[in-house]
């Protein structure tokens, strides 16, 4: 018989359900028999919602006035193009030449929305940069979009995270650039540590790169290093995620999320998934749960989010040292929080009075963002009007 642990708990976001039930006030006993009955969820899964809910509320809470919103950026463009990947990002190699066409009207989308937002009132609470990859820029490039951001968004941020997910992009003028731009935390992402798996998956790192670029993020003094990690990639038995956790570990960085391979539709891997092997059901599981037993204990769970066709039926989950936990990735995974979404295949999310959602996303494609920016900047603005009101 197959076992379910999340029992017939779907979507994307299962820690939801749980906040609802925290919202009444029910106490863990009763949320747990609540879930259970409802959903069919396994002990073990409902204390890791229970953790990550309790970890959650204080950030949402504190980030609850209407009147706050956080940032993100998203930058689609990346050196290649990884196997798994459905992010909105191009290789530079394919589109690169539209780069700096996409800077300047980023920068323009910027001003813009940060004179909406002040005149609505609206103050910053986070801000993130993602996409893709954000080094990727030239550094003058994330200069000028880091500069463009603490302008128009001026105050107090809580927290200011570049990812620079891919080690070979980030030189000694990326990190000046960020150090210098009051950045906090940046997220280097190794996926393995395994240079025969690297190749296979498109990246064109090496091992040696993830610990150069970690080394140096500590000499620049950034406080929160974040690194990703992918169970069951093409070819990786158990003993080669081991490897793999170790040696992060080693790095010591204060926040780990641990992803789980999930097939994808708009992935290159969707169209060659013959050529591949991937870990079985059980050997995911296995993997997850030796990963899992690493980093307990030191780390504790602090956000997580499942996938369609994920292996195994499993979970990412975000992993932290105790109070370095990602406010951003709290906030868009548990969606009660407004967040503006600029760039490329982003996301703005306006929480409105009865806590649902209104959406606009900006085209994944760069082309069709140069295209339709004037537009998507007047859309979004009457959502911020809004939120005034
Ligand atoms: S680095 Fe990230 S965004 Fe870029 S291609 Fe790889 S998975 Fe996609």
């Amino acid at each position: 018989m197959t076992v379910k642990p999340w029992g017939n708990l779907v979507g994307v976001r299962p820690t939801k359900p749980l906040h609802s039930l925290l919202d009444r006030g029910l106490s863990y006993e009763d949320a747990l028999e609540a879930m259970q009955g409802r959903y069919g969820i396994s002990r073990d899964k409902f204390d890791l919602l229970w953790q990550v809910a309790n970890t959650a509320r204080p950030v949402l809470a504190e980030s609850s006035d209407p009147a706050l919103f956080s940032v993100y950026v998203g930058i689609p463009f990346c050196p290649s193009r990884c196997l798994y990947c459905s992010f909105p990002s191009h290789s530079l190699t394919d589109l690169g030449k539209y780069r700096s066409q996409f800077v300047e009207s980023l920068i323009h989308e910027i001003s813009e929305t940060g004179r909406q937002t002040a005149a609505a009132g609206m103050r910053p609470f986070t801000v993130y940069i993602g996409g893709g990859t954000p080094t990727a820029l030239e550094p003058e490039e994330l200069n000028r979009v880091l500069t463009s951001l603490r302008e128009s968004f001026p105050g107090v941020w809580r927290e200011f995270t570049v990812e620079a997910g891919r080690p070979e992009t980030i030189t000694d003028d990326h990190f000046q650039v960020i150090k210098q731009n009051g950045v906090e935390r940046i997220s280097i992402n190794p996926q393995t540590m395994h240079s025969s798996t690297l190749a296979l998956i498109g990246r064109k790192h090496s091992p040696d790169d993830v610990i150069s670029a970690v080394k140096k993020a500590r000499n620049y003094g950034i406080e929160i290093v974040n690194m990703d990690v992918i169970i069951g990639l093409p070819g990786e038995d158990a003993g080669m995620v081991e490897e793999t956790a170790n040696q992060i570990l080693a790095l010591q960085p204060e926040n780990i999320t641990m992803h789980v391979f999930a097939r994808k539709r708009a992935s290159r891997f969707n169209d060659q998934q013959i050529a591949y092997s991937l870990p079985d059901a059980s050997e995911a599981t296995e993997m997850h749960s030796k990963v899992t037993e690493m980093v307990n204990g030191t780390y504790q769970p602090y956000y997580l989010y499942r996938q369609r066709d994920i292996l195994g039926g499993l979970e990412n989950i975000g992993y932290t040292l105790p109070d370095h936990q990602c406010l951003y990735n709290i906030l868009m995974i548990e969606e009660r929080h407004n967040i503006i979404g600029l760039g490329g295949g982003a996301t703005s999310k306006f929480v409105t009075q009865d806590v649902s959602l209104t959406n606009i996303s900006t085209p994944k494609d760069v082309r069709i963002y140069l295209e339709r920016i004037p537009q998507l900047i007047e859309r979004r603005g009457v959502e911020i009007i809004k939120q005034a009101d």
